[in-house]
């Protein structure tokens, strides 16, 4: 598939994109290497006046339902959902323009010098490959601290969101940001390479499947450049005997169903304790059986379209083979005919084996994997065997199996009593194959930074 807009909702192409050739792309790696020449110079102040600028923009009332839509019409988001991404994208702004200054702050340290302190320096350009999933949000993610850091952005949004990207590039354009501090680059998968290899690009961060980060992390370590690798994930959602079993339930199909199911850090794996597993898995068919599917442009619409045909086939794919290897379908389990999109039913599947491939795969999509277990042990010991290790939500009101869970759960984030979610103020990042480093918080700036140390005498 080339660079454009399909509306996954109709399946109609609105509009397709030029990929940029090689002496375009040279021309903007060129623009932001001299825009970080003196954007460098820039102080704290007027980078944060200038994302508190963007934040307003995102914020505008008739801003927000703008690039809300366009979300809603690239990548089939429910409308809902993507006016609540523009909002965050705001958040994690003001958030960076308010911390960023005490985060790069210099740190002293007491050592055999007269003087000796650290501090936090720009790397340069940086790359980011984005995914569609959140088309505005893992931008603004990596943006925000990247550029109060004083480094400047070129980004490789994914191909079926280009006017997100163009939009974006807009918004820190008309909040201020000098010309190449922050660039869209509309070029496929394959010209990132040459972009990674480029001597005047330090560093690069990819939130994306497990196929793509490997393949910019082997570029960019033959450079010897720092990448950051945001992947896939199949994250457990652990339910107890003692748990809030409404609030279990009800935060269960938000955590699976949050974006279509087309989420990292989804609930994908749900494993409950027999004692209340009938009454778990019975409440949970109910309520997957009442989501609204349909238009995602509609207000009341919580299910809408997989934002490609290919995501749609492959998720097909998987529950046909988890079928054909003895899993169980307990609600939902084909496609959903009301509109000509990619549009698949909210599905239980239960039954799964070790050896059924589904077992160990990411389900991208609407599709929730439910395991019963003997206790809690067995409980970790499942959610622990998977190749990812993004997030893990477990729920419980007993203290000490709290302490249990977070020392033993492999994983990047823990939430007990609560479903798994980024916030600006909290690192967020994963282990084993859901990649390495960290965004947002403290740990996020300081991935790409220059930690100088300074010794004086
Ligand atoms: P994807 O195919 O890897 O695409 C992500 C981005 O990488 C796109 O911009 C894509 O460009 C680009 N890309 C693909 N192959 C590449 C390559 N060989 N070299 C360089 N760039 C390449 O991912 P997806 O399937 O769209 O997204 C879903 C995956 O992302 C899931 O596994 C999900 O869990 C993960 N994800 C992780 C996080 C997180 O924070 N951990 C967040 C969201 C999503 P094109 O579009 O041009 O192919």
């Amino acid at each position: 598939m080339g660079i454009a807009t399909v509306n996954p909702t109709t399946l109609e192409t609105i509009q397709s994109f030029a990929p940029l050739s090689a002496d375009q792309i040279h021309a903007k790696l060129a623009l932001a290497d001299e825009a970080f020449q003196s954007y460098r110079q820039v102080d704290f102040a007027e980078r944060s006046q200038w994302l508190l600028r963007a934040a307003e923009l995102l914020e505008d009332p008739n801003h927000r339902q703008y690039y809300a839509a366009l979300m809603t019409l690239e990548m089939g988001k429910p409308i809902q959902e993507a006016l609540g991404e523009v909002k965050k994208c705001a958040w994690v702004c003001r958030y960076y323009a308010e911390q960023a200054p005490a985060f790069l702050a210099n740190q002293s340290v007491a050592t055999d010098a007269q003087s000796s302190w650290v501090c936090y320096q720009p790397l340069g350009i940086i790359l980011a490959v984005m995914p569609w999933n959140f088309p505005f949000w893992q931008v603004f993610r990596f943006a925000a601290p990247a550029l109060m850091a004083g480094n400047v952005g070129v980004l490789k949004h994914a191909s079926n969101v280009p006017q997100c990207a163009l939009a974006i590039e807009k918004i820190f354009l008309e909040a201020g940001f000098p010309t190449g501090v922050f660039q869209t680059l509309l070029i496929s998968a394959q010209q990132v390479e040459k972009v990674v290899q480029d001597p005047r690009v330090k560093a690069a961060t990819l939130t994306g499947s497990e196929p793509a980060g490997a393949s910019l992390a082997a570029i960019a370590g033959r450079q010897i450049k720092k990448t950051v690798l945001e992947l896939g994930g199949s994250d457990p959602f652990i339910v107890l005997e003692s748990a809030d079993l409404e609030a279990a339930v009800t935060t269960a199909v938000k955590a699976r169903m949050l974006n279509t199911g087309q989420s990292c850090i989804a609930a994908k794996r749900f494993i409950v304790v027999d004692e209340i597993a009938d009454q778990f898995i019975q409440k949970f068919i109910a309520a997957f059986a009442d989501l609204s599917v349909g238009d995602p442009m509609q207000a009341h619409t919580e299910i809408g379209p997989l934002a490609t045909t290919a995501i749609l086939e492959e998720l097909e794919q998987q529950v046909q083979t988890a079928i054909t290897h003895g899993a169980q379908i307990l609600t939902g389990g084909q496609r959903w005919n009301g509109l000509p999109g990619n549009f698949y039913l909210p599905t239980i599947v239960a039954e799964i084996t070790a050896d059924n491939p589904i077992y160990y795969q990411e389900c991208f999509g609407p599709v929730a994997l439910v395991f019963r277990v003997p206790d809690l042990a067995t409980a970790v010991k499942l959610a622990n065997d998977s190749p990812f290790g993004l997030g893990a939500s477990a729920w419980t009101t007993d203290p000490q199996e709290h302490d249990y869970l977070i020392t033993q759960l492999d994983a990047g984030a823990v939430f007990i009593n609560g479903m798994v979610k980024s916030d600006p103020r909290l690192p967020f990042g994963g282990i084993k194959r859901s990649g390495y480093g960290r965004e947002l918080g403290l740990q996020g700036i300081h991935e790409f930074v220059n930690i100088k140390t300074v010794w004086v005498k």
